[in-house]
């Protein structure tokens, strides 16, 4: 039999796709699944690329199937599942043999894992696979971390599977430890706030201007023609067209508006807490699928306080506003991303590549896009620079904020909730207004907790006169 190159444990959606990937690009591979049926199935889906899969029936067998030094990767739900793989998998292997974990790991359990395996002197990397399923079969977007000369030992297979933006793989390696995963997980966070972003915007459409889940369609269609050409307005397009086989009505209309997660955007909004670099955007979108999630809530509240008006008098509001607000909406949510990526990286100890975190993105992955093209042209120029201040895009952000503002004050008086956008029309205020409300903050703060405060005429740190009573009749 001969030996594969590398293997992969865990044959669910994203495990299989990927196998099938690796066997089409010419590798041989070894599969094994807790569920060994699986195996079997999966072989036998699997057509002419079975012949370079070996198949494999037990942990023993996989380990042996594999040509050493070993490169496995673990495709198993993040979380104790991992832990678990690795520790069944480490007593059969050698001192050099890799294990990769390409599932949606927390960076925390990534750096800590990095660093079990540092100790212990065995090879471990992280990725960050985005996709989907369809994305995994044909091409993902690929974020690695971990040990460089790790990366490098199967950097071949990995850009080999990835997604092609012209003709360059999109995979790269981020840096040490959980440096891949975290930059996946910010991916994710921004792929929320993209996602709400289009969501209100169909609000707007569908309760505002009484549009049919097919005109919808088409206008997305139109709108992925222009600057918001991407993925996720491109299957916006094709969801609101799609006629439900059952019913014959919309797709749409007979979805429950129920949001699941996964945990991605929270991480997220979690690490930007953490580290001081607020995401309002993605925040926003992640409370918005929260509050999706309160249905009964949501129809408490209808029945005691009535629905919004919503609906809006002709004319109010145009789609070429509302394409302007998405444009300055998703400029601020990457901004914000970008920004968060930018300051972890550096409290982590990583020097992530900026330019190429938007250059991976460009292909394969949910939240590819035309605008991460100038979004890596920006960063290049100066990559810790917030995004809002290159010069292409603040040429955008001028061009639009106006429609942003627009918009989002007519779904205020209308009752069209906006929270994304709204988000991002604050922020941009914030981060265009020298003189903010923060004296107010600090005076409360120095009033109630002798807090202190800084001065605008005079260096140092002062109190204000309440600290000896003397604001006291
Ligand atoms: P699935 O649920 O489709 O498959 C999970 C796989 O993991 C199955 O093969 C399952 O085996 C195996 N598994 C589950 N629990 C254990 C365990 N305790 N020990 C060993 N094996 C186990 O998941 P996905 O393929 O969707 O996801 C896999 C990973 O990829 C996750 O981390 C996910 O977050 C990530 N991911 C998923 C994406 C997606 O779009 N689905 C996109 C990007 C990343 P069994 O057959 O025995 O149940």
């Amino acid at each position: 039999m001969d030996l594969s190159e590398i293997g992969l444990i865990g044959l669910g959606t994203m495990g299989a796709a990927l196998s099938l990937n690796i066997a089409e690009k010419g590798f041989r591979i070894s599969v094994f699944n807790r569920t060994v049926s699986r195996v079997d199935g999966f072989l036998a889906e699997a057509g002419p690329l079975a012949e370079r899969i070996t198949p494999t029936r037990s942990l023993e067998d996989f380990v042996a199937s594999l040509a050493e030094p070993r490169a496995i990767i673990l495709m198993v739900p993040a979380g104790e599942a991992v832990d678990a793989q690795i520790a069944a998998l480490r007593p059969l292997l050698g001192p050099d043999d890799l294990i990769i974990d390409a599932g949606n790991a927390n960076f925390h359990d990534t750096n800590r894992r990095a660093a079990e395996a540092v100790a212990q002197g065995v090879p471990f990397l992280g990725i960050g696979v985005s996709g989907g399923e369809e994305g995994a079969r044909h091409g993902p977007s690929i974020m690695g971390g971990g040990d460089r000369a790790n990366w490098d030992r199967v950097s071949h297979i990995l850009e080999a599977i990835s997604a092609k933006y012209e003709g360059e793989p999109c995979a790269t390696w981020m840096g040490e430890g959980g440096a891949g995963h975290f930059v996946k997980t910010v991916h994710n966070g921004i792929e929320y706030a993209d996602m709400q972003l289009i969501a209100e915007t169909y609000g707007v459409l569908r309760d505002g201007m009484g549009l049919s889940a097919a005109e919808c369609g088409e206008v997305f269609g139109r709108w992925n023609d222009g600057p918001l050409r991407s993925y996720l307005v491109e299957i916006s397009a094709r969801v609101s067209a799609a006629t439900d086989p059952e019913t014959g009505s919309p797709m749409l209309d007979v979805i429950l508006d129920r949001a699941g997660q996964k945990g991605t955007g929270r991480w997220t909004v979690i690490e930007s807490q953490q580290v001081g670099a607020p995401v309002p955007v993605i925040e926003a979108a992640v409370a918005a699928r929260n509050l999706s999630a309160a249905l009964e809530t949501r129809r408490a509240g209808q029945e005691l306080f009535g629905a919004a008006p919503q609906s809006l008098p002709d004319g109010t509001l145009s789609l070429d506003d509302l394409e302007a607000a998405m444009i300055a909406g998703k400029i601020m949510c990457y901004a914000q991303g970008f920004d968060l990526l930018a300051r972890t990286g550096a409290q982590h100890g990583w020097a992530l590549p900026m330019p190429e975190i938007a250059e991976v993105w460009r292909e394969g992955c949910i939240i590819r896009s035309d605008m991460l093209n100038d979004m890596a042209a920006a960063l290049r120029g100066e990559p810790e620079r917030n995004l809002i201040f290159a010069d292409y895009f603040a040429d955008l952000v001028a061009r639009n904020h106006v429609a942003l503002r627009k918009v989002v004050s007519t779904g205020a008086l209308h009752g069209l909730p906006m929270p994304a956008l709204s988000a991002a029309l604050s922020y941009f205020d914030m981060i265009r207004t020298e003189r903010s409300t923060a004296n107010m903050l600090q005076a409360q703060r120095d009033f109630f907790g002798a807090h202190g405060f800084e001065r605008i005429d005079a260096a140092g740190k002062h109190h204000g006169p309440w600290a000896s009573g003397q604001d006291r009749p």
